[in-house]
C-alpha cells in the first residue's frame, strides 16, 4: 500500500481501518482493494484519562465511531467499510439495550452507510503504527507514537530532542519535569501545555478539545507549514485554511501570523493569484472537507453560433466528483 494521501474517488467505496492502544487511537482512510489501496487521509489522536480506563473492545469501538465522524466529509453517504482486528461494531450493535455513550455510538454509526469486516492482526498494519508505541523495551517502556501522522517514520524520542533543542520549549519541557513544581509551572498549566509520554503537547481551546497539540519547535516549523501548505496534495490553501489545517494537529506560539506570513510569501501562490483571491479550483488540487464545497466555473468561448444562437459553454464542476453540468447559454 502506498502511504501518500491522495484525492478520494467518488465512485468507490471507502475504508476506514482503526485501531486503539491503551493511549491513542489511530486511523486511516483508504479506498481501493489490494495492492491498489491507497491512503486517503490519516488521523490519530491521543487518549483523555477517563477512555484510558475503557474496555479493549470500547477503545475499539470508541477508534470506529470518532474515524467516521473525523471523515465524515469525505465518506457521506458513500459506502464505508470498516476494517479493524476486533469486531467493536459488531459487539456494539449486539448489546441488547444500550445506554449512555454507548447508546450515543450506535446512534451514530447509523448515520452511515456501512459494511463490517473483520481484518486480523497484520492488514491493519497502518492503523497500527498510528495508536501502538513504536518502542517497547526496558529501557523506555512509556516510549509512544501517539500524535506523529506526520512524521511516520518519527519515534518519540527524536521528537523530544528536537522539542530541546528550542530554548523557549526547553525552558517549559524543564519546569514540567522539575520536581519542585513552582509558580512558573503553574504558569505553563494555566497556559494548556501538558506533558505525555515526555512530549510536550498543548490543548488548543480553539479546536477540538480532546486532542492535544503536538508543540512544534523552532527549527521545524518551516517543514510544518511546507507540509500543510506546499505538498500538491494540499494545494495552498489560504492563511486561515492553512492555518486551520495545522491547528488541528500543532502547536507553536504566534503561529497565525507565522503561517500569514508563510503564505504571504509563498512564491507560488503569489504567482498564481497577485491579487488577495482565494485561488481558482481549477488550478489546484486541494482536498476538500466536504462535498459541494467547491464549485468550479468556466465560461468557454465563443465558439462558431450554432442554428439556435448559442456560442457559449458555460461548465460547472463539482470538484470531488469531477462531474460536470454543461449549459449552452
Ligand atoms: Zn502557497
Amino acid at each position: 500500500m502506498e502511504t501518500y494521501p491522495v484525492t478520494p474517488d467518488g465512485s468507490k467505496p471507502f475504508r476506514i481501518r482503526t485501531d486503539a492502544s491503551s493511549y491513542a487511537l489511530g486511523a486511516v482512510l483508504t479506498q481501493g482493494e489490494g495492492p491498489e489501496e491507497h491512503v486517503i487521509e490519516y488521523a490519530s489522536r491521543l487518549l483523555i484519562p477517563a477512555e484510558r480506563n475503557y474496555s479493549t473492545t470500547e477503545r475499539e469501538a470508541l477508534a470506529v465511531v470518532w474515524a467516521l465522524e473525523k471523515f465524515r466529509g469525505y465518506v457521506g453517504s458513500q459506502e464505508i467499510i470498516t476494517a479493524s482486528d476486533h469486531q467493536p461494531l459488531k459487539w456494539l450493535i449486539s448489546i441488547k439495550s444500550p445506554s449512555g455513550r454507548l447508546a450515543r455510538w450506535a446512534l451514530q454509526i447509523q448515520s452511515f452507510n456501512l459494511k463490517i469486516e473483520y481484518t486480523p492482526g497484520k492488514a491493519n498494519v497502518l492503523a497500527d503504527m498510528l495508536s501502538k508505541p513504536t518502542n517497547l523495551n526496558e529501557d523506555d517502556p512509556c516510549d509512544i507514537f501517539a500524535v506523529s501522522a506526520d512524521f511516520p517514520v518519527r519515534k518519540s524520542k527524536d521528537i523530544r530532542q528536537e522539542q530541546l533543542k528550542d530554548e523557549e520549549l526547553k525552558k517549559i519541557i524543564d519546569c514540567f519535569e522539575n520536581s519542585s513544581k513552582d509558580e512558573s509551572f503553574g504558569n505553563w498549566t494555566s497556559r494548556s501545555y501538558l506533558m505525555n509520554q515526555r512530549i510536550l503537547y498543548r490543548y488548543s481551546l480553539e479546536v477540538e478539545t480532546e486532542e492535544a497539540q503536538l508543540v512544534v519547535p523552532f527549527q521545524e516549523r518551516e517543514r510544518v507549514l511546507q507540509q500543510y501548505h506546499d505538498v500538491p496534495t494540499v494545494g495552498h490553501y489560504g492563511a486561515e485554511g492553512t492555518y486551520n489545517k495545522v491547528a488541528s494537529r500543532y502547536y507553536f506560539p504566534g503561529m497565525r501570523k507565522y503561517i500569514a506570513e508563510y503564505v504571504k510569501n509563498c512564491p507560488d501562490c503569489n504567482r498564481y493569484k497577485p491579487s488577495n483571491q482565494k485561488p481558482t479550483g481549477l488550478l489546484r488540487t486541494p482536498v476538500y472537507a466536504q462535498r459541494f464545497e467547491t464549485l468550479a466555473i468556466d465560461l468557454f468561448g465563443p465558439l462558431p453560433e450554432t442554428s439556435s444562437g448559442k456560442k457559449w459553454i458555460l461548465m460547472v464542476e463539482k470538484n470531488l466528483y469531477k462531474m460536470g453540468r454543461i449549459v449552452c447559454p
